[in-house]
Parts: C-alpha cells; structure tokens; sequence
C-alpha cells in the first residue's frame, strides 16, 4: 500500500485554522448532544453585519425594511414595540423563515434573538455556517401578542414583504422553520411532521422558477420536545440542504 502523503498547502493556499475546525466540530457535537449552552449575545459591532456585498439588493432590502417599520397594515403594527423585518446577507443561499417575533425580539427590532434564536444559531453553526452566511426573517414582521399563531389576515397583509425579500434575495434554499411558515409558503395545511425532511417548491410568482424549500421543525417545538430523534431530524433536514448545496456536510 502507498503510504499517505503529507497534505501539502501551496503558497497561496490558506492553512485550515484548526481552532475554528475544532470549534465547529464541538459545535454540532454540542447540538446533537443535546448541550444547550446558552450563547453570549452577538456583539454590537455583528449587530447590523449582512455579511454581503451587494449593494443594490442591499438597499432594496433597506427600503423593505424601512417599509415594515411604518406599516399599520394590520393591528399588531399598533401592539409592538419594534417590528422585526429580518437580517441577513443579501446575497445569502440560505434564508430562513419562522413564524413570527417572540418578546425578546419585539423588544430588539432583531429575528431569532431569544432561546429559540440560540438554538437556531447553534444549528447555523453546526452547519459550518455564520448568521452573516444567511438570511433570517419572519412569516409576520410584528409580534402576535402572547406569541399566539398569527391569524389569517396578519398573514395576508404581511406575506407581501417577505415575498419581496425573497425576489431580492433569490435563495438557493428556503428553510422553513416549523408549521406555520411551511403551511404559508407552500400552500397547504399538511402538518410539519408530514412536510419536513424532503425538498418541497415554493413558487415565487407566475412565470417564476421555484425555490427548493426544505420545512423543518422550528427551535422553539425543538427547545419544548429537545429529544434526541427530533434533534437529529432537524440534523438530517439540514444535512439535505448543505448537500444540495455542494457545501461540505459535516459527519
Ligand atoms: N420565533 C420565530 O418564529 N421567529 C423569531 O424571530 C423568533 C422566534
């Protein structure tokens, strides 16, 4: 047998930073096994980081999101504190989507910033990915009051803005986080446990191409059934997605 050569890096060739593959490694070790360290707050100078560079899809998702924050369209305009419009790289392959703010975030103006947002962040981690890698955003753009389901006209009046992000962002890959975003963007009343683990299509609009959209459970149904199945689930769905985007699935 031939012995196995020694990796050689060529001059130009960046060296892995093997502190930041261990850390990647614990990671996803840590969400699989159930470890729920609850994170540092991001930093104020990540606050506003889109991670981007496309300047014009920025803007467009500035003035989105400008729009949200005026928008009396329906009452929970009248009951927040902040809307929330969502965040994220504009050139992202990646855009989540839940349900709607919860209180921490009401009070942030930020997506996915409480305990479900944790875990949320642990499962971008664990996909070797970054919060700036990806978009983050909402069926709904208010908190519903006492984080009940968003009710059907909510959802009329604010779906117009996601689907703009959408258009401007133009995903790869939808990740729908939990019941309500996947029923919404697919069109359907499936339940979650029916709908999760395989490629589905949200179509952006007649004449459009689909977007490949993955549902799958949402943080928070994970944070209140954290068993081992429903986390490695979770894992499978998005091991799915980073392969269907030729990024490296990690073991
Ligand atoms: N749950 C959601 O669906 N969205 C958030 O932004 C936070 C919690």
């Amino acid at each position: 047998m031939t012995p196995a050569r020694p990796v050689q890096f060529g001059i130009m060739e960046k060296l892995p930073d093997i502190n930041k593959v261990v850390r990647q490694h614990a990671e996803m070790n840590d969400f699989l096994s159930g470890g729920f360290a609850v994170r540092e707050k991001i930093p104020a100078h990540e606050e506003s980081d889109t991670g981007g560079s496309n300047t014009d899809a920025q803007i467009e998702l500035d003035g989105i999101a400008d729009e949200v924050r005026q928008c009396r369209k329906c009452q929970l305009g009248s009951l927040r504190t902040n809307a929330v419009p969502g965040e994220g790289n504009p050139d992202a392959q990646i855009f989540f989507i839940g349900e709607g703010p919860g209180a921490e975030e009401d009070a942030r103006g930020r997506p996915f910033v409480g305990r479900a947002g944790q875990l949320l962040d642990k499962i971008i981690a664990a996909m070797k990915l970054k919060r700036s890698d990806v978009f983050i955003g909402n069926i709904l753009k208010c908190r519903p009051p006492g984080n009940r389901d968003p009710k059907p006209d909510e959802i009329v009046s604010c779906l117009p803005y996601l689907q703009r992000q959408i258009e401007v962002i133009t995903p790869s890959i939808i990740v729908a986080l939990g019941a309500h975003a996947a029923r919404t963007l697919l069109n359907t009343n499936k339940p979650i446990g029916q709908l999760r683990g395989r490629f589905q299509e949200y179509v952006p609009g007649f004449g459009k191409a689909p977007i490949k959209l993955m549902p799958t459970y949402h943080p928070a149904y994970l944070l209140r059934n954290y068993s081992h199945d429903n986390r490695r689930r979770v894992w499978e769905d998005m091991k799915k997605v980073l392969a269907e985007l030729g990024l490296p699935v990690p073991g």
